[in-house]
């Protein structure tokens, strides 16, 4: 028996065992949209195995690109290794993941009641709420959960760190409290090397991996890591559904996965540095970032290895100090997405959570800082200068006006 890899070792190999038997050290990349067919008999057992989630065949035919493609497949494999899953099943979009974990777990099983902890992903809470998938939707809070459960309940949602605020959920006292019912954890703050739900009894790792995994802000894609069974689920929905991941995708968010380990940690060391800067700055109002409770329930200890990189504050001066900070900033792009190797800011009211009912939307003053692989001090200095920015009457003029609330006219209605 040898010793299990550390994770910093399965991010560099995994995915790439058979790499030497084909003769090739970096990913190959396969484009093929469809297969040769050895003969019917064969191609139509293949299709009707990955038809219905199966995995191919040894002596069948791959058949067509919705049903199974090895470039991404092998980006699978690797993503399930390091989330300690037996199987992943990536997508062509954090929202496409969720989208089959939802219709996985209610219509296709013959329930409809999902229940959601908040907060959430702005697109997760608004896709739940929309009733696009025929879903009914319970919020509540994680020590609701066993209340909110009902006989038709098919799946949990729960997301740890959340966005934007960062709040963080006990996952195995969900879990406990979910009983039968799966529980999806969303991953994608934390990434699989602070945080791996599987080990803690969820039944599903979900990431964007637009975010972290992929790490350069050019792959759109999402990946649910959990067992055999629930991915032939998946896979079924995706092979109906369609929302693939294209293998030019799953290549570059496999090559990315090699550094995700030292990205994070160095992401990670530049977000402390910023927290304790900001902690000490006039115009901040409240610092959000895992920890700064002093962990009281012990919460962080049990189920993280560190922190992250992503930071959320409520500014001093309201709305007007929040809008005129995110737009001050150079080194800081202005945009929304998160886990890239640039640092980002952006104001989660307005923007990623804009759809989310006012009443569980984030506050209007608060920003939302994802830290990259810059010097710290470039992106404090930067910082620096936006806040110098802030006219002193902005501060009074900011808690005048809410124009956020007022402004936001619920993309619900309009669906
Ligand atoms: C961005 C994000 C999503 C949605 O992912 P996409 O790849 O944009 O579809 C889901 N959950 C969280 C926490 C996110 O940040």
């Amino acid at each position: 028996m040898t010793a299990p890899l550390h994770p910093d070792t399965v991010a560099v190999h995994s995915g790439r065992s058979d790499l030497a038997d084909l003769g090739v050290h970096a990913l190959p990349i396969d484009l093929s949209t469809t297969n040769p067919l050895p003969d019917v008999e064969r191609g139509g057992d293949s299709y009707e195995a990955m038809a219905t989630g199966g995995r191919p065949p040894a002596d069948g035919s791959l058949v067509y690109a919705r049903l199974w493609n090895p470039t991404v497949a092998r980006f699978e494999e690797a993503l399930a290794e390091m989330e300690h899953a037996e199987a992943s099943v990536a997508f062509g979009s954090g929202m496409a993941a969720m989208t089959a974990v939802i219709l996985a777990h209610t219509n296709a099983v013959g329930k409809r009641h999902v229940v959601a902890v908040r907060p959430l992903y702005g697109g997760t809470d608004h896709l739940l709420g929309s009733g696009l998938l025929g879903a009914e939707v319970t919020y509540c809070h994680p020590h609701e959960v066993a209340g909110s459960i009902r006989p038709d309940t098919g799946l949990v949602v729960l997301e740890t760190p959340a966005n934007p605020t960062l709040d963080i959920a006990d996952i195995a006292e969900v879990v406990r409290l979910a009983g039968e019912v799966p529980v999806v954890v969303d991953n994608t703050f934390a990434t699989p090397i602070l945080q791996n739900p599987i080990d803690l009894g969820a039944a599903m790792s979900l990431h964007s991996a637009t975010k972290y995994l992929g790490g350069h802000g050019d792959v759109i894609a999402g990946v649910v890591a959990c067992g055999e069974e629930t991915a032939e689920a998946l896979r079924r929905v995706r092979a109906v559904t369609g929302g693939l991941l294209h293998p030019l995708g799953a290549y570059l968010l496999h090559r990315g996965l090699a550094t995700l380990p030292v990205r994070m940690q160095r992401q990670q060391e530049n977000a402390r540095r910023i927290v304790s800067w900001l902690l000490d700055r006039p115009e901040i109002a409240e610092v959000f970032y895992p920890g700064l409770d002093g962990d009281p329930h012990g919460i962080l200890d049990r189920q993280m290895r560190g922190t992250g990189a992503m930071i959320a504050m409520r500014m001093q001066g309201g709305y007007a100090a929040a809008s005129a900070v995110a737009s001050g900033t150079t080194l800081f792009t202005h945009a929304v997405s998160l886990g890239g190797v640039d640092s980002l800011i952006q104001h989660p009211a307005a923007l990623t959570h804009r759809p989310v009912p006012a009443e569980a939307r984030p506050a209007a003053d608060v920003l939302r800082l994802s830290i990259g692989l810059e010097d710290a001090d470039d992106l404090i200095a930067d910082l620096a200068t936006a806040f110098a920015g802030l006219a002193p009457a902005a501060q009074s003029l900011g808690r005048m006006t809410v124009p956020v609330e007022s402004r936001s006219v619920g993309i619900r209605s309009r669906l």
